[in-house]
């Protein structure tokens, strides 16, 4: 049995303004008031995980310990099956302090060769921490193909060089809705919201 979400309250553990806004979206039904950890000031956990699990947990449990009140965060990424799983919990890093996506994706491409295995996942994990400790974590996953050239201008991060299984577009060719029928992130929060919201 999960933990449910019943304060009026939720801190999200995050200092992107366009995370805060999606989350919200997502969740507005769900919570009257969001506050984000850049509002309050938080410091920002360094990312010291080895899985998108343990970081999401790092960040929501800091979040919590510092504010008192239950946190939200998420952590995400491309995961390449030929690659080991790379980029994985690196995704961000990948495209250093300037964020070149771009250049990520050429390094996806690079790396991969001519291997024959294009299959990879987007991954997302989002953990809800209890100032006491409890913490409760969902994954939502969603896979694909790495296809070259990139195609389609929507989306951020690795989009256009994502096909999810079953569409012949890439997540970057794809409207914002139907993205999010089917998103590694937009599964997560299905999953969530069944289990903590109401
Ligand atoms: P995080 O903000 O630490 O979770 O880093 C997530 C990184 O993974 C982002 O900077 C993107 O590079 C990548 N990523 C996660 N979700 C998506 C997505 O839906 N599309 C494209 N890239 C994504």
């Amino acid at each position: 049995m999960k933990r449910k979400f019943k304060e009026d309250k939720l801190v999200l553990a995050t200092h992107n303004s366009g995370k805060v806004k999606e989350i919200g979206r997502l969740l507005a039904p769900y919570v009257q008031e969001f506050v984000s950890a850049g509002e309050l000031g938080l410091s920002e956990p360094e990312e010291t995980g080895d899985t998108f699990t343990a970081n999401a947990i790092l960040k929501a449990q800091a979040a919590a310990q510092e504010s008192g009140q239950v946190a939200l965060a998420d952590d995400s990424g491309l995961s390449v099956t030929a690659l080991n799983g790379e980029p994985g919990i690196y995704s961000a890093r990948w495209a250093g302090e300037d964020k070149d996506f771009g250049a990520a994706m050429q390094q996806v491409h690079d790396r991969l060769g001519d291997s024959e295995d294009r299959s990879a996942a987007f991954i997302c994990v989002l953990a809800l921490a209890w100032p006491d400790g409890h913490v409760e974590t969902f994954e939502g996953r969603a896979d694909g193909q790495i296809i070259w050239p990139l195609r389609g201008d929507e989306g951020f991060g690795y989009d256009p060089m994502f096909e999810p299984e079953g569409h012949d577009r890439t997540f970057a060719a794809m409207t914002i809705e139907e993205k999010q029928a089917i998103s590694h992130r937009a599964r997560a929060f299905a999953k969530m919201v069944e289990n903590c919201f109401e």
